[in-house]
């Protein structure tokens, strides 16, 4: 199989940097997908996958692995009874969209997330008192040695984490909902992006939180206001003045210009707090 080897990481990233793949393909069924897998592994290829690369920071050298970006048939989300099923590429927009047409909820949560079922499921995402645990009923797993279904239990789902390791690509997921109204799924998810909206940088390029919420009270971004780091800029990338725990593309940023800012808060955050902040944000090299 021949792979794509012309696609910048930067067109696929919220955040809008990143170098060029080493190769590129978009499957779009599971028979592709498997192939895909297959030849990737023939060809020594390492493979990774990528949703909206909502919580990506990906090298500005590039990317020494096959990405995949699902598309088309696994792209797509359906209901069967009380259970949406979602192809891994399936946008969470689309899955709302999806639940709301036929009065299920319980996925309003997510509607802030601008992920895709896959990524949520390697990220466990999400807000608002959810996440992904709470919903997924199983997940169709494909590696280059076999497709399968795995239980939550066996996805290993912790605080925006789970096992799941690239070359697991998530080519599907079933997710449990409960029936409601639709007025009431509008109304919830109307109250909780503007929420989002008072309190995040919902019209910059970011890639959502970079650390993940440590234990105990005070919160990542809490912390890195308390440093006085909202504002703080290195090269085109800023700490925004909105909400600390996020990064902001302020025109030409590239992923060093986020790393270093990253570096910067981790060692503030050590030295103010004693506390090693853990990125939430996924690095592709
Ligand atoms: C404005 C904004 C707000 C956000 N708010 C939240 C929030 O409230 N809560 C939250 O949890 N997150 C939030 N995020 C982060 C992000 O949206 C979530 O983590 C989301 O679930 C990532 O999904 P994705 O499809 O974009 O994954 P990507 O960012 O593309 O990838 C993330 C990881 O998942 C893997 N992956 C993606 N798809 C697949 C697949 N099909 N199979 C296997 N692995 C896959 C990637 O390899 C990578 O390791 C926010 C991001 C932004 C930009």
């Amino acid at each position: 199989m021949i792979f794509r080897n012309d696609v910048a990481l930067s067109r696929v990233t919220t955040i809008g940097t990143g170098g060029l793949a080493r190769a590129y393909a978009e499957p779009r069924t599971i028979v592709e997908l498997e192939h895909t897998l297959r030849s990737a592994r023939e060809q020594g290829l390492d493979v990774a996958t990528v949703g909206l690369g909502s919580n990506l920071l990906a090298a500005d050298a590039g990317v020494d692995m096959l990405v995949l970006r699902l598309a088309d048939e696994l792209a797509e989300a359906r209901t069967e009874g009380t259970v949406l099923v979602a192809g891994g590429g399936a946008t969470n927009a689309v899955c709302l969209h999806r639940a709301r047409a036929a009065a299920l909820g319980g996925f309003e949560f997510a509607c802030a997330i601008p992920g895709t079922a896959g990524g949520g499921v390697w990220m466990n995402a999400g807000a608002y008192g959810s996440d992904w645990s709470a919903i997924v009923k199983r997940a169709l797993v494909a590696t280059a040695d076999g497709t399968g279904w795995l239980t939550p239990a066996e996805l290993g789902f912790s605080y925006r984490h789970s096992i799941l390791r690239h070359g697991q690509v998530v080519a599907a997921v079933e997710y449990q909902l409960v029936p409601s109204g639709t007025d009431e799924i509008r109304a919830r998810v109307r109250d909780l992006v503007n929420r989002r909206k008072a309190t995040q940088p919902t019209t910059k390029r970011t890639f959502g939180s970079v650390f993940k919420n440590p234990p105990g009270e005070v919160g990542a971004g809490q912390m890195l206001e308390l440093c006085g780091l909202k504002g703080y800029r290195h090269g085109g990338a800023v700490i925004s003045s909105r909400h600390a725990n996020f990064i902001e593309n302020a025109g030409g940023a590239t992923t060093a210009d986020c790393l270093a800012l990253m570096a910067e808060a981790r060692r503030r955050a050590r030295e103010a707090f004693g506390v090693e902040l853990e990125h939430e944000v996924v690095l592709l090299r």
